[in-house]
């Protein structure tokens, strides 16, 4: 079941230096692509149906064909590897085991683009990525991929790319946020609309892709649209690094093509659920995706379309197995612990119903709640989902909602025996 093309590299020693990434094809497909004219390129990315991997799923081609024509102002291309979603942790398997495939990917979507400043926004907790990716740029510089003639063969064509480090905050992967930080501010979302496409970065046109987005291109400049349609479904098509953690045998990062069975996935790749225990549900893809019953994992393909048919998400690609061990609201609490924590605070909505739905969903776990504050917690789920200026709200209304659905009686038995059943 699983293929091997963003993650062709990765069992491959040293494949993070140049000398070795290109003796397995890194930098393969430029001569290619500056062949090509840049329109062309945008056309057959946005041909391929490839989606964004950072967790909206839009499509990539599409989204950078609403960058303004004519604008005398540069466009930026701003690398989202901040890679904050709990459960979520693909991006740094690129970043650290095949960093060049990323360049070759920027390279590719600059010259798309016509952007000559790209920046990749790193979590301020990768530091270990951050100097291997750094060491990946400076070796590309010394060979002449990037620089002043970037793509390495005498193309007139300048390409400069900054590593901008995060400090920690989850909401600096939204993306209005990333730019507010990489301009030095508080990274906090700005409203929308005006788009990034249109006023980003510095006031420019600017477009912000994820890092396996990015490292997707080279097989699509090679393959063409038809090859890597050949893989993963009509409206989902590639593959997907599905990062799978919590109470499996086998965790880990694996390449899966779209469009994949979830409960074979956990059962043949992920060596089933831990222990001989039993399944009690499902994160498909990261902590703010509505979970998953295991009737739901019966029936339920691990694409954008199936999973929404199934009430939830593609998300970010973290799938988190859920052993019948744990406990259902325990676990919710400390999710609305994290996204009120994680609030940047501009919206009262969110920083305060966020707190209260905290304040709420303790007392539940601890048994000393009142019967009707079970509807209480979902009411304010309701009320600040689509009233704030980012989706930070929502990502911790739709794990609300769905938690409390699925597992209401366990909310329940909470209040009736006045503590946690499962201590
Ligand atoms: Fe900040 Fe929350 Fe408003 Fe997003 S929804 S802008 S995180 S306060």
């Amino acid at each position: 079941m699983q293929v091997k093309i963003l993650s062709a590299k990765f069992d491959i020693k040293d494949a993070y230096k140049l000398n070795v990434a290109k003796q397995h094809g890194a930098y393969g497909q430029l001569k290619k692509l500056f062949d090509m004219e840049p329109a062309d390129v945008v056309e057959l990315v946005k041909a391929s149906g490839l989606r964004g991997r950072g967790g909206a799923g839009f499509l990539c081609g599409l989204k950078w064909s609403f960058l303004p024509k004519g604008v005398d102002k540069p466009v930026y291309l701003t690398v989202n590897s901040d890679e904050s979603e709990p459960a979520t942790f693909k991006d740094r398997q690129i970043l650290q085991k095949d960093p060049h495939l990323l360049i070759e990917g920027i390279i590719i979507t600059c010259y798309a683009i016509g952007c000559h400043d790209a920046y990749i926004y790193i979590r301020g907790e990768y530091n270990k990525q951050t100097m291997m990716l750094q060491n990946a740029l400076d070796e590309a510089y010394a060979a002449g991929y990037l620089g002043q003639q970037a793509g390495g063969g005498g193309n007139d064509f300048r390409l400069d790319v900054t590593i901008h480090r995060g400090a920690g905050a989850y909401i600096c992967g939204e993306e209005t946020a990333l730019i507010e930080s990489i301009e030095g501010k508080r990274g906090q979302p700005r409203s929308k609309p005006p788009f990034p496409a249109v006023v980003g970065l510095f006031g420019c046109p600017t477009i912000i892709n994820n890092v396996q987005t990015l490292a997707s291109l080279p097989y699509i400049i090679e393959h063409g649209v038809e090859g890597y349609r050949k893989l993963g479904t009509e409206k989902s098509p590639g593959t997907h690094l599905f990062g799978i953690s919590g109470h499996v045998e086998k965790p880990g990062v694996y390449e899966l093509p779209l469009g994949v069975p979830l409960k074979k996935v956990i059962e043949e790749v992920a060596g089933g659920v831990w222990k001989g225990r039993k399944l009690k549900a499902v994160i498909p893809g990261g902590s703010s995706t509505p979970i998953l019953t295991p009737d739901q994992v019966e029936t339920v393909n691990l694409d954008y379309e199936s999973l929404a048919e199934h009430g939830s998400m593609m998300g970010s690609g973290g799938i988190v197995v859920i052993d019948e061990t744990v406990c259902m609201v325990r676990l919710l609490a400390n999710l609305i612990d994290f996204y009120h924590h994680e609030s940047c605070g501009q919206c009262t909505p969110c920083r305060e119903g966020l707190g209260w739905m905290n304040k709420i969903v303790y007392e539940i776990e601890r048994g000393v709640a009142k019967p009707e504050d079970i509807d209480l917690l979902v009411e304010i789920a309701d009320n600040i989902e689509g009233k704030t200026v980012c989706v930070l709200s929502a990502a911790c209304a739709m794990p609300t909602r769905s938690y409390v659905k699925a597992f209401r009686a366990e909310f329940e038995k909470h209040l009736e025996m006045g503590r946690c059943p499962f201590e």
